[in-house]
């Protein structure tokens, strides 16, 4: 029975594909990624790209695809120190082959552990160099003293493909929001299950209710996949009228938004507002050329109008990037919390339009079109029984020449976005207002 609140319910649904996902060992490449998109595919419609190594993509090249199947490190005695069935982040990822006996000393070179947090295991990735590792406690790692060590490393790395998923929810307007999630790292549930699970039920939320801009969501690894992504997309960037990077929305702390290269573009306006709705005005950030794919969207010669939504930034909570970011670290209150407020920043964003008023010159009688009527006996409050007011009306009227939004007028004229919103609605019903984009 419907005992318990609807939050909760949406939170346990969102906390429950985390879970599902979580003991997947994903990398940047490879099957665990494809299971991921798997997943991902059975919950949403999704297109699942395969792009094969080795394929120029800006300045990079798609690499190989990494395979691991076995790693272990185990004393001359065949007792096991470390295996990666207990752990996925206990490989360093895209660690190269070995299988061999080294000294401790040797091993000591290839092993990453936390001294501050020893009883954690850290998340360390190699994608790029030609090396081994593995990642451990620290707290093992000082019980290792013995002379030698058998290390195994059982991986393919050899060509294959990048896979990149895609879910479009198409609009009555060609214009586009773009979301973007990385679903590269293995079993980190806030960075970036969280975001994962979010988009996957926002995707519901949109295909479920009237919306005039076209959905994108690109599942993909970070970096290496948002340049894959941008490299063979590159004529569809100019439909993006709105995008956010999706991640660490699991946590108990406030929400952040970190605002697009150009600070000022619509979805920071309406990221900012539904903030301060909540009190969080002070969690607004401005743009860093750091972080998650923001950075590769906000590049100078993309300049997308793409922020990043989070709760607690990426390395400012002692979990990130270690074994503690687990299943139990993300909540599902905080998880519906997140999706709420992704709902709320894109419905502002796609109703924050520029209007031109289409009998300029004087007041045009609202009373002929049906609109003093709606508005009359409201008295001084001005908030009619249809959700908007006359202030409010008399604010878009004015403002409406094309130059201001209704996220801007609102700002003005000291409403709130809604009653401005209502009142655009009802003026464009009647025709007195014509949308400029
Ligand atoms: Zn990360």
């Amino acid at each position: 029975m419907h005992d318990r609140p609807l939050e909760q319910s949406i939170g346990e649904r969102l906390h429950a594909h985390a879970t599902a996902l979580f003991p997947i060992f994903r990398s940047i490449t490879g099957e665990g990624l494809r299971k991921t998109l798997a997943y991902i595919g059975r919950q949403i419609p999704l297109t699942v790209t395969e792009v094969p190594s080795g394929t120029q993509v800006l300045d990079w090249v798609v690499p190989l695809e990494w395979t691991p199947r076995a790693a272990t490190i185990r004393r001359m005695s065949g007792e096991v120190v470390v295996d990666l069935v207990d752990h996925s982040l206990h490989l360093l990822q895209y660690s190269q082959a070995i299988d061999r006996v080294v000294s401790l000393s040797e091993l000591d070179q290839h092993l990453y552990s936390l001294p501050d947090q020893p009883d954690l295991i850290p998340y360390r990735t190699a994608y790029y160099a030609q090396t081994w590792g593995f990642c451990l406690p620290d707290r093992t790692r000082l019980a290792m003293t013995d002379p030698e060590y058998r290390v195994t490393i059982d991986v393919d790395l050899a060509p294959g493909a990048l896979s990149y998923g895609e879910c479009v929810i198409t609009g009555t307007d060609a214009a586009e929001i773009l979301l973007s999630v990385h679903c590269c790292h293995p079993s980190l549930a806030n960075d970036n299950l969280s975001g994962m699970a979010v988009a996957i039920e926002f995707a519901k939320v949109w295909a479920s209710r009237p919306h005039r801009l076209g959905l994108r969501i690109v599942f993909l690894p970070g970096t290496i996949g948002a340049i894959t992504w941008l490299a063979q997309n590159r004529d569809r960037l100019p439909q993006i009228s709105h995008g956010m990077v999706l991640t660490c929305l699991g946590d108990a702390g406030p929400p952040t938004y970190k605002r697009s290269r150009r600070s000022d573009a619509a979805i920071d306006r309406a990221a900012a507002y539904a903030l301060g709705e909540l009190g969080h005005a002070d969690r607004v950030q401005p743009f860093l050329p750091y972080g998650y794919d923001e950075r590769q969207y906000c590049s100078p010669g993309f300049n997308l109008p793409v922020g990043c939504l989070m709760r607690s930034p990426n390395g400012t909570f002692p979990e990130y990037h270690t074994s503690a970011d687990s299943l139990d670290f993300i909540r599902p209150d905080a998880l519906a919390g997140s999706l709420a407020l992704l709902e709320r920043v894109l419905t502002i964003a796609e109703a924050d339009r520029r209007w031109r008023n289409t009998q300029p010159f004087g007041e045009p009688q609202l009373g002929r079109r049906g609109l003093y009527v709606k508005i009359g006996g409201v008295g001084d409050a001005g908030r009619g029984a249809a959700g908007f007011d006359q202030m409010a009306m008399l604010w878009v009227l004015n403002q409406s020449d094309g130059s201001a939004s209704l996220l801007e007028i609102a700002q003005r004229a000291g409403k709130p976005f809604d009653a401005v919103q209502a009142a655009a609605a009802a003026l464009a019903e009647v025709g007195l207002l014509e949308p400029t984009d």
